[in-house]
């Protein structure tokens, strides 16, 4: 498939623009461009055909199961997409005077209540405009929080190996050093090693609950104890929310901190690049260190106001089915694969890890060609080779919005895959067989990134 720049043609173009009816301003020489930005000249038909074609070439929830572990790639209703279109949302300014953006600010406080009534937090900022932005500004209370207290010591975030990898990445570039704490057999914190770790340079702990594995932290209660005794804070990565929604919250046990992910639980698409949203939620005693309104003004306001929608659609009664049905797909799903796949740890919650080891045993198929496999009957890889702490790994997360038909169709393809691993391990090597690329060169990607377009005509 040809680039846009490619499909460009001097002086083609489309005059989608009305002739100006205010009055022209001229602009300070020092700041007019000498030259003209290089961009694509391409009719509007030629536009409209180049973008579908690339939609068709692409993969989403809108085509089929995309059950990528942790990611939580679900349907998003479009009711709360019509809802964040409103006019009177898209239509204000950052900068506009307040008075005339009140409705908009008391939409965000609703939000804000919803988000504080589902992790038993006390408040909420909606400023970061990721979860790992989340992360970052919650390391940060964290760190604004210690050094207050005249306890710069504390200079040391826990965060056990069964963690995202954003947890340590995000108390690294706080400025924290990370102290890796390992998990049981069972996948779960050891509990030992946690309380052998923490200590007076103790600044908190991170930890995602459900962890990597889908499991939930059966211990809960008394990991935030053992942290808290030693002085330090709890954080909570709420990516996952999905799992616990209306069943239980961070606030309640234990957490001060949490940040949770809209553009995953709630409502917004996740992927393609953003924008996303990463609320950090926080106990009253830490709002002196929470992010004020510095640089994003609203934060992502038309994904805070998909996410309102979904809030005031399923409330607070339907806030439980959405766990149950997030779990009760992924335990189904898992309880059907198990005779076959080795699974990593259970009971899981919303998803589960499937670990390849014994199939690349004993007849060379990897994580990698399962999943490439797939790719031949319309269905998304889960995420692979994540957790670290699992060998070949594939992590699944239906989510709660497929239905039994789909589950049992990807049950059906994964058995299939399976056999197929047994009997023609050569097929599933080379797989995909019908896709419109088969198998880039990784190593080359890797070793020879191409990251810009050179534009061949000059
Ligand atoms: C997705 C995810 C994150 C990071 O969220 P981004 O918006 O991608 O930065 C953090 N933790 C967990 C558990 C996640 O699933």
């Amino acid at each position: 498939m040809e680039l846009i720049f490619e499909k460009s043609h001097t002086g083609r173009g489309l005059s989608l623009l009305p002739a100006s009816d205010v009055p022209e301003y001229v602009l300070p020489d020092e700041i007019i461009r000498t030259e003209n930005p290089r961009l694509p000249e391409i009719a509007e038909v030629d536009l409209m055909r180049h973008y579908q074609e690339l939609a068709e070439r692409s993969f989403s929830p809108a085509k089929g199961l995309c059950p990528m572990g942790s990611c939580t790639m679900k349907y998003n209703p479009q009711v709360d997409e019509l809802a964040a279109e409103l006019p009177g949302f898209t239509q204000i300014h950052p900068l506009q005077p307040k008075h005339t953006t009140e409705g908009c600010r008391e939409a965000e406080q609703l939000l804000r209540d919803y988000l504080c009534a589902y992790t038993g937090m006390d408040g909420i900022s909606l400023q970061p405009a990721a979860g790992s932005h989340g992360e970052l500004a919650g390391m940060l209370i964290m760190k604004g929080y210690h050094a207050d207290c005249g306890e710069l010591q504390r200079d040391k975030i826990l965060v056990p190996d069964s963690a995202h990898g954003t947890n340590p990445a995000s108390a690294a570039m706080a400025g924290f050093r990370i102290i890796n704490i390992p998990s049981t057999g069972k996948g779960l914190v050891d509990l030992d090693a946690l309380r052998a770790a923490a200590g007076e340079d103790t600044a908190g702990l991170m930890l995602t609950n459900p962890n990597t594995l889908g499991l939930f932290e059966r211990d809960i209660r008394e990991i935030t104890g053992i942290v808290h005794e030693a002085g330090g804070l709890c954080y909570y990565d709420g990516a996952n929310l999905n799992a616990i929604l209306g069943a239980a919250r961070p606030g309640d046990m234990g957490f001060d901190i949490v940040h949770l992910n809209l553009h995953k639980t709630f409502a917004a698409p996740h992927g393609g690049g953003g924008p996303g949203s990463g609320p950090v939620g926080f106990k009253e005693f830490l709002a002196d260190y929470v992010p004020k309104h510095l640089t994003a003004f609203y934060g992502n306001f038309l994904v805070e106001m998909k996410a309102l929608a979904y809030a005031l659609t399923i409330g607070g009664d339907g806030a439980y089915p959405v766990a149950v049905n997030a779990v009760l797909n992924a335990r189904y799903m898992m309880q059907q694969l198990s005779d076959i796949y080795v699974m990593a740890g259970e009971p899981c919650m919303h998803e589960f890890v499937i670990s390849a080891a014994n199939l690349k045993e004993e007849c060379g198929v990897t994580a990698k060609d399962i999943v490439k496999a797939l790719f031949d009957h319309r269905m998304h890889a889960p995420n692979m080779y994540f957790p670290l702490i699992v060998e070949e790994a594939l992590m699944a997360e239906p989510s709660e919005t497929e239905s039994r038909e789909t589950l049992d169709r990807a049950v059906r393809i994964l058995r299939e895959i399976y056999d197929l691993a047994r009997t023609d391990p050569e097929y599933l090597k080379t797989a995909p067989h019908t896709t419109p690329v088969g198998r880039p060169d990784e190593v080359q990607a890797a070793v020879k990134p191409v990251l810009k377009y050179e534009n061949r005509r000059d």
